[in-house]
């Protein structure tokens, strides 16, 4: 049961079609913007969770849960942040049939709740530095077009706030997020373009925002991780202060960074094909899945032969799961598991039982391997891991393919409206350029590489006038 959609020539169709068929969402609420995340898509999130958790908390990162209300009064303290989130924050206005007095927030994002706890947590140089992640779930009342994953209304997310002595220090934190970030994403599978945002598409009340930027199949690429350089900002807005080692009050230094379950949307996007989701092993709530195939008379040997499996892959500490159900043919469950992207399948029948083998089937390129019985632990798990570096190379492949040079707007012109993709030329550094590049292509100067400084190759891609950086421009989600 192949896709309607061609992933290629209708991605945003084909995405919709795979996200409610692979059973990651169900996205039959009556809020728009707020679904269900299905237990195929929660396990995704969930394993995201731990690889993620662990490298926080292996860095000095304390978790916390903070409060999901924001009191006006705290938004008033911090004009710039409040006035780039204010469109979309939701209000609780009243309780009940009382209309409240002063009207609630629901965060979308937790800087100004956190910050007024922390300014009352911070005395001394010997309280920091300070690193809090918080998982929660955060609000943001869209009333554009919501997205399934992409852009919803309510979504999932982690967000680590660190507080700091030195401006130093706060900028090499945001270079440990960024670190972090990297690892995460090549164990999904991801493939990223790491660039620092220009200055007007910095994140409300901070210094610099950097920003990992992912293609998805119809060349518009997905934010998918930020980290922010907050400098002082917030800790003049909230008086977070500090007693230095002279005996002195100083500002403090934060930094801030999350990604989201958006994430389960781009590694659907960026894996799944014709027949379904692909999921990278390292994440896969179900990384293998045994399926018996059953003849009259033989019912017994194979089950026992799939019961056997089962157990010996368990204590090994793969994630399997078998689906001994007789009202489904094997040719159903095939199609059924390659939907729902489970990375390997293992197939076992009579005559399998009879050689002493099984069947393994790679869900990324169909391939079919035979293994003798008693290689199988060892096998899957080598396998699995082939199956996690081809998707990585293959999408960096795609990656690659998505990015290319442009030295002024006639090719430009020519190659842009074909291609889209991911676009490395030079900019002035004028917003009117950046602005008249958005009213014609449709791209955002997504920004600078932060690894290393490169020398502008030619005059700004809009004006002509000196560039004087070399930028990457995409269209984004
Ligand atoms: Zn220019």
């Amino acid at each position: 049961m192949p896709l309607e959609n061609d992933k290629f020539e209708n991605f945003p169709a084909w995405y919709d079609e795979v996200v409610i068929k692979a059973q990651i969402v169900d996205n039959r609420t009556l809020v728009k913007g707020a679904n269900v995340l299905l237990p195929n898509g929660y396990a995704i999130w969930e394993n995201i969770q731990k690889i993620l958790d662990k490298m926080l908390k292996d860095t000095g990162h304390k978790n916390a849960y903070f409060p999901i209300f924001l009191p006006e009064e705290l938004l008033e303290q911090e004009a710039e942040h409040f006035e780039g989130f204010a469109p979309e924050v939701a209000w609780v206005t009243r309780v009940g049939d009382k209309k409240l007095e002063r009207k609630v927030g629901l965060r979308p994002t937790s800087e100004a709740i956190m910050y007024s706890m922390f300014c009352l947590w911070i005395k001394s140089h010997a309280d920091l530095p300070l690193k809090i992640n918080q998982w929660c779930n955060i609000i943001r009342w869209d009333t554009k077009d919501t997205k399934m994953l992409l852009r919803d209304r309510e979504f999932l997310w982690h967000e680590g706030h660190t507080v700091h002595t030195t401006a130093e220090e706060a900028a090499q934190q945001v270079m440990e997020a960024v670190n972090i970030y990297k690892k995460l994403f090549d164990q999904l599978c991801l493939p990223y373009l790491i660039v620092k945002r220009p200055r007007h598409d910095t994140f409300p009340g901070a210094e610099y925002s950097i920003a990992f930027d992912t293609p998805l199949p119809d060349g518009k690429v997905l934010q998918i991780g930020t980290a922010h350089n907050l400098g002082q900002n917030f800790s003049k807005a909230f008086k977070i202060r500090f007693e230095n080692k002279e005996g002195k009050q100083e500002h403090a230094h934060q930094t801030s960074y999350g990604v989201t379950t958006r994430l389960i949307g781009a590694i659907l996007s960026v894996h799944g094909d014709q027949k379904g989701a692909v999921f990278p092993p390292s994440v896969a709530g179900t990384q293998v899945i045994i399926i018996p195939i059953y003849f009259k008379g033989k019912g017994e040997v194979v089950a026992q032969a799939v019961q056997e499996v089962y157990q010996e892959l368990k204590d090994a500490g793969v994630r399997v799961e078998t689906d001994l159900r007789d009202n489904y043919t094997p040719g159903w469950k095939f199609n059924q598991y390659e939907l729902l992207g489970i990375p390997l399948r293992i197939e076992i029948g009579p005559k399998d039982v009879e050689k002493g083998q099984v069947v393994l089937v790679r869900r990324d390129n169909g391939e079919k391997i035979f293994v003798k019985r008693d290689e199988v632990v060892a096998k899957t798990k080598e396998v699995l891991d082939q199956v996690q570096q081809s998707l990585k190379e293959k999408a960096w492949g795609k990656f690659n393919e998505f990015l290319y040079e442009v030295k002024n707007i006639e090719e430009m012109r020519e190659k842009y409206p074909k291609k889209k993709g991911i676009v490395r030329s030079n900019w002035c550094g004028s917003k009117d350029c950046a602005d008249e590049l958005k009213a014609e292509f449709a791209v955002e100067i997504r920004g600078t590489l932060i690894e290393k400084k490169e020398e502008p190759f030619g005059p700004c891609i809009f004006c002509g006038k000196k560039a004087a950086d070399v930028v990457y421009l995409a269209s984004a989600y």
